[in-house]
């Protein structure tokens, strides 16, 4: 992938100074894949770094890690068909569990030749097009829109069902889908509030991002924006505190980011969410259910519990689209189902995500049925434990 195109700090060297901790710490995965990529620490912590170091070919990708033969081919085979691109940051999380031979960082990741099998998936699950009133404005309710102004992304995700963005160039924070999107929610009354992603809505200069919140603050009926970046996880240098006091001169703004599972939780993870929530932005996390990723309730256990240590809300696990290329992820609903419910009774409330699954006409939320019926005015329910309630109701 190329470096974004919107950058005035592209000749500034910034230093975060809340991730130089982790840099001189030794045994921190930032200063250990420094030294894998030959580099300063204090480089390995600048984020233009990491975007222009990202490892798209197998052959950079085995500098680093041995690759099984799926995705020695996969990278290949299937470049023409989905770029694979990976931060430095994000390899290092392969190369700290070389041994895991079902390691889940690797399969969101790295692309494999089983993508190539899949006789199910399309391109565009969600009809995103045919709801987009204008470009890259995705409008499924009233109130609120989704506003793809990002293309590119620190690490592409396998399972990406905004993979149909791949194709063409040019649309990352490109200023007349911009203008067009902002005339469009400016001459909508209705729209309170706005979603800013992609792509992913931090690969951006800090200017360019500021830019955009201005424009959209200016539009009186917008009562909230919310960011989708999944920068906490892939790229966690992106999230300064610097960065966060511009957002937060912006109030309210809500963040979303997406960790799938407990091994992305990191210490640099943890300071990018922490530079967060202590400017005063909420942190949701939106993860998809995965194969071998969080599919278990014990590994989506530990993916919320490790949220809640981040401070990180868990929000929304999604049921995994049909997307082209990703059957080998895919669990079924039914099986999704149970791992959330083994979750109620096991974890603090706030910890619990809702699972949706989402179609072109919104978001549904699936969820073990507690409501057997009813006996004459009786409601008749199960316990979390299994047992039968019943518990009289009022007409
Ligand atoms: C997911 C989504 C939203 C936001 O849904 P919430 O349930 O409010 O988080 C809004 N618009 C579109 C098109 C979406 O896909
Ligand atoms: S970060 Fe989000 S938009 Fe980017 S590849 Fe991953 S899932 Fe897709």
């Amino acid at each position: 992938m190329s470096e974004p195109i919107d950058s005035n700090e592209q000749s500034s060297f910034y230093i975060p100074e809340e991730f130089l901790s982790l840099a001189e710490d030794p045994n921190s995965l930032t200063s250990q894949m420094a030294a894998r990529f030959n580099v300063e620490p204090k480089t390995f912590i600048n984020w233009r770094w990491q975007m222009k170091h990202q490892v798209t070919e197998g052959a950079q990708a085995a500098a680093v890690l041995s690759l099984k033969e799926q995705e020695a081919q996969g990278f290949e085979q299937l470049n023409h068909l989905f770029n694979a691109g990976i931060t430095p940051y994000y390899m290092g999380l392969m190369v700290a569990r070389l041994g895991d031979d079902e390691c889940p960082i690797r399969l969101q990741a790295l692309p494999r030749v089983e993508e190539l099998k899949d006789s199910l998936g399309v391109a565009d699950p969600l009809s995103e097009v045919a709801h987009s009133p204008v470009r890259e404005v995705v409008q499924v309710y009233p109130d609120r829109v989704a506003f793809c102004v990002a293309q590119l992304c620190p690490v592409y995700c396998r399972y990406c069902y905004r993979k149909r963005r791949d194709e063409e160039a040019g649309l990352h924070f490109n200023r007349a889908i911009i203008d067009r999107g902002i005339e469009y929610i400016a001459s909508n009354p209705a729209i309170r509030d706005v979603l800013i992603t992609g792509g992913d809505s931090f690969v951006a200069s800090d200017a360019a991002i500021e830019g955009l919140l201005q424009r959209i603050r200016a539009i009186p009926h917008v009562e909230i924006i919310r960011f989708g970046t999944r920068t906490p996880v892939t790229l966690p240098y992106r999230v300064t505190d610097r960065l966060a006091k511009i957002l937060a001169k912006y109030h309210p703004v809500y963040v979303n980011t997406h960790f799938n599972c407990a091994e992305e939780i990191t210490p640099e993870a943890a300071q990018a969410v922490a530079n967060l929530v202590n400017n005063g932005i909420p942190v949701g996390n939106q993860a998809v259910m995965l194969k071998g990723v969080n599919d278990s309730p014990e590994r989506m256990m530990a993916l919320c519990r490790s949220l809640l240590k981040i401070r990180a809300r868990p929000y929304y696990v999604f049921h995994a689209h049909s997307v082209q290329g990703t059957e080998h992820l895919r669990v079924s609903i039914r099986r999704g189902i149970e791992v959330m419910k083994s979750l109620r009774g096991n974890i603090s409330g706030m910890g619990i995500p809702a699972f949706i699954l989402d179609t072109p006409s919104g978001k549904i939320p699936v969820q073990h049925n507690y409501v057997l019926g009813h006996d004459g005015s009786d409601l008749i329910l199960e316990t979390i434990r299994g047992e039968i309630w019943r518990e009289p109701d009022v007409f």
